[in-house]
């Protein structure tokens, strides 16, 4: 289990190469204006902020790879068996299922069956790897 961190202690173990300093502020009034102009200074460590902008990228993409691979299903359109007995919408072996749920592939009145790049049923991916 991980030990519960105070914010002062979370501080000390990093220290963001961006830093922002409030500086002067400058007020001016003139024709019943007032202007208020806020200076801020900034002090930027160039080399953490590079390892820092490459370590958030490589755990991006991690988180990335590591969701697409959780949900990520391959599937591939198979032929359909001809089954006695079995239901004929998930046995016909004139048309396509998807591998994953099985379900048959879209049927367009005009165009026949449509073999998508994903099941529109369960999502599955069937451009191969
Ligand atoms: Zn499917």
């Amino acid at each position: 289990m991980q030990p519960f961190l105070l914010e002062s202690e979370v501080k000390k173990m990093y220290k963001s190469p961006i830093e922002i300093f409030v500086d002067d502020m400058i007020t001016e009034y003139e024709n019943g204006i007032v202007k208020v102009l806020q200076k801020y200074k900034i002090s930027c460590n160039k080399e953490e902020l590079t390892k820092a902008l490459v370590y958030d990228r490589d755990q991006y993409k991690k988180g990335f790879e590591e969701g697409k691979a959780s949900v990520q299903k391959i599937g591939e359109w198979i032929d359909g068996v001809d089954v006695p007995n079995r239901n004929p919408y998930l046995h016909l072996a004139n048309k396509k299922y998807c591998s994953k749920c099985l379900n048959e592939a879209y049927w367009d009145s005009d165009y026949g069956q449509q073999l998508f790049d994903f099941c529109p049923n369960c999502g599955a991916d069937m451009r191969g790897e």
